[in-house]
């Protein structure tokens, strides 16, 4: 497969959407990220890289994040994890508390907010260090030391992060979560604050293919576990987009309002895309884009 021409051309065919969407503006520190940036990275199992633009410039992989957690509470808890946190799509906003009203503080899934709100409370617990844990995971994973957190993007949400603090709130009134309030909210914060660059995620993503054995500073998953993990990404990886995105690219994925994408072709590659400006649902819209057409040309889907 030429996937380095494939990608070339991608770019050029997602130009007319240039200048569609926003940034995302409610975190006052990603409002000053350039929004005309783009960037797509794509790994294959037999260790082959291609890239395009700005494959090697870091941003805040924001949700991406919550498949990370979700890895390590699954290595921790196993199919206990579900307990406390279910695995059906929401339908609703990331940051919807909707239906955690309703459902008595069980959050719907690990990808929406309440859901990995309640998996950093719990790797709080499981952990002595959660935040060297977590940083040492992802650094392992994508072969990289430098990757780290951005306290100003973390500081900042903070700073804004009303509906996120009801969300705290919530869980804690139901019982869900067990440590300091204060404590969850921030280290949350910190994981959506990581830097990574396309290159990096398609590095670590490329674990999650499923073709070796997972074994990433001290974290463990079996083939059947990362099956599940895929699984989830498929269902709820897009917020109320999860449908859409699976239609038009047919990959479990991850995005984050940070502009990033990665996406599984499992037993193949992991790709990773970037560009700020968001469509409502909060989803790169030329992330989607260049991923629709990527399945589209290499007739490459789990379908
Ligand atoms: N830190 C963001 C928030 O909590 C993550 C949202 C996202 O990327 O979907 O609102």
């Amino acid at each position: 497969m030429e996937y380095q021409k494939i990608l070339e051309d991608i770019y050029e065919e997602i130009q007319p959407f240039a200048g569609m969407g926003n940034q995302a503006d409610y975190i006052p520190a990603l409002a000053k990220v350039n929004p005309d940036q783009y960037g797509i990275a794509l790994k294959t199992v037999n260790g082959e890289s291609y890239s395009h633009m700005q494959a090697d410039t870091r941003f805040s992989i924001q949700s991406i994040s919550k498949v990370f957690a979700l890895a390590m509470g699954l290595s921790l808890k196993g199919e206990d994890l579900w307990k406390i946190v279910g695995k059906e799509p929401s339908g609703t906003a990331f940051n919807s508390l909707v239906q955690l009203e309703v459902e008595k503080g069980k959050p719907r899934n690990p990808f929406i907010n309440a859901g990995a709100i309640v998996i950093a409370d719990m790797l709080i617990s499981e952990l002595d260090d959660p935040d060297a844990a977590f940083l040492n995971f992802i650094r392992e994973l994508s072969g990289d030391e430098s990757i780290d957190y951005n306290m100003e993007v973390a500081e900042s949400e903070r700073e804004k992060g009303y509906l996120n603090a009801a969300i705290v709130n919530m869980l804690k009134y139901h019982g869900t979560i067990k440590n300091d309030i204060e404590d969850v909210l921030m280290f949350y914060f910190r994981m959506c604050s990581v830097e990574m660059s396309c290159a990096d995620l398609a590095q670590a993503f490329l674990a999650f293919t499923n073709c070796a054995p997972f074994d990433y500073a001290g974290f463990r998953l079996t083939s059947s576990q990362i099956k599940r993990l895929n699984a989830v990404m498929q269902t709820c990886g897009f917020y109320d987009e999860a449908g859409e995105f699976s239609y038009l690219v047919g990959l479990p994925g991850k995005s984050g309002v940070g502009g990033g994408i990665v996406a599984v072709y499992p037993m193949r590659y992991s790709v990773a895309v970037w560009s700020p400006r968001l469509n409502p649902k909060g989803n790169s819209i030329m992330g989607m884009k260049s991923l629709e057409l990527l399945t589209s040309y290499t007739q490459e889907s789990i379908f």
